[in-house]
């Protein structure tokens, strides 16, 4: 159900899937838009703008909530913020390269990283619900930005 549903979320066009109301599927298109990850808050502004009214945190929340669960989104742990889900059909192991300069993130789905954590996890008798993997550190830009800074100072 989770997977046919993030499918469907990743497909995109087809129209809202089972439960998506007009407020949750306005949600997700704002989350779309975002080139970071967005905090609960800046998601909160951007929807009541674009509802042209004051939405209120706990149905913020709540549409979070929604979206998180199939997969239409993905929550940043480190960041306490929220991405859309990019991959088709993919709602499980997830690999986030988040820069601390810019704050700009990077999602990749990596089988070989995804393979090893299900190996240790039933190693320890785990059984794996879902995975995001959050790496902080220096984005190429701005490892970029900071060579010709250097180089230049
Ligand atoms: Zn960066």
């Amino acid at each position: 159900m989770a997977n046919a549903l993030a499918g469907r979320a990743a497909g995109g066009e087809a129209g809202a899937p089972d439960g998506g109301t007009p407020l949750r599927m306005l949600l997700l298109d704002v989350l779309r838009g975002q080139t970071r990850p967005a905090k609960a808050y800046a998601l909160l502004d951007a929807l009541s703008q674009r509802l042209g009214r004051r939405v209120l945190p706990p149905t913020v929340y709540r549409t979070l909530d929604w979206l998180v669960a199939p997969g239409f989104a993905v929550r940043i742990e480190r960041r306490d913020a929220y991405v859309a889900n990019r991959h088709a059909g993919s709602d499980e192991d997830r690999l986030f390269l988040l820069c601390s300069r810019c704050g700009g993130a990077e999602e990749m789905l990596d089988r070989r990283l995804a393979e090893l954590l299900a190996t240790d996890a039933r190693a320890a008798g785990f059984s794996v619900a879902r995975s995001v993997v959050e790496v902080e550190g220096t984005c190429r830009d701005c490892a970029a930005e900071a060579g010709r800074a250097g180089a230049a100072g």
